[in-house]
């Protein structure tokens, strides 16, 4: 397991630590009352905290021994999801507490998610797949509506959307630029694809994968050398490496 994974599985443990000893001061402040009433509540309340607790360490257990065993084990997927779900922003709590810097926590998340759907072995069809990009990627001065239709595009080769069009093409797969989260999810419904490719900054990025719920997708960090929202860029590489890892058409 990479430094990377580990932080984020680190932490994660360690926000189910907080989680428990929470729950069990809550139970002792309670217990200690000594109130009918809150013995009924007790019992009740304990038996579902237990359950919770012993769901997402079992969610976490899982996220560990498919990164060890490089394989997937889909029964436990709604575990690993709902462990995400509810303890994602617990660990950039946590990880605030012992000074680790949110967009390390993230990028970790991310290492995890991508790993985790890389070992699917997922075999999509181009068609299948989905590359999802943000809009701050095209060029600022750039005349062109391709959040319409990215086929706009003149490939000029001010930005790299050109390029992304190239290679959507190359791998049959649907490339769709996104002014934010509305569009991404209109183009989620309009095509529901079976797997997406999806490049964005940490915070968009780590929101996206979570609400796309079941879909698996890989995460491709942009890069922002001239501040965010604007003229960003991504590597190529790494957006063909993901699909690569989801696509038939890459494993030819
Ligand atoms: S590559 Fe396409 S989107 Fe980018 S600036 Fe040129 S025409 Fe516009």
């Amino acid at each position: 397991m990479g430094t990377r994974k580990r932080i984020y599985i680190g932490l994660l443990l360690g926000s189910l630590l907080i989680l428990t000893a929470i729950a069990f001061l809550l139970w002792y402040l309670i217990s200690q009352r000594n109130l009918v009433i809150s013995q009924i509540i007790l019992v009740f309340i304990t038996a579902l905290a237990v359950l919770i607790l012993a769901g997402l360490g079992m969610g976490i257990m899982a996220i560990v021994v498919m990164i060890w065993r490089s394989r997937s084990i889909p029964s436990l997927e709604t575990l690993i999801h709902r462990a995400h779900e509810l303890l994602f922003p617990l660990a950039l709590f946590t990880g605030s507490l012992v000074g680790i810097p949110r967009e390390k926590v993230i990028r970790s998340y991310i290492a995890v998610n991508n790993y985790l759907v890389s070992v699917k072995n997922l075999y999509l069809r181009g068609e299948q797949v989905m590359i999802l990009v943000p809009h701050c990627l095209q060029n600022s001065e750039c005349p062109h509506k391709i959040t319409m239709d990215v086929v706009n595009c003149k490939s000029c080769g001010k930005c790299s959307i050109g390029d992304l069009k190239k290679m959507a093409e190359q791998y049959h797969a649907v490339l769709k630029v996104a002014t934010g989260g509305t569009l991404a999810r209109k183009f989620l419904l309009d095509y529901r694809p079976s797997g997406v490719v999806a490049v964005a900054c940490e915070r968009d990025l780590s929101l996206g994968i979570q609400d796309m719920g079941f879909i698996p997708v890989m995460g491709v960090l942009n890069c922002r050398p001239n501040g965010p929202c604007v003229n960003t860029g991504v590597s190529l590489q790494e957006v063909e490496n993901a699909l690569r890892s989801i696509c038939k058409g890459g494993r030819n």
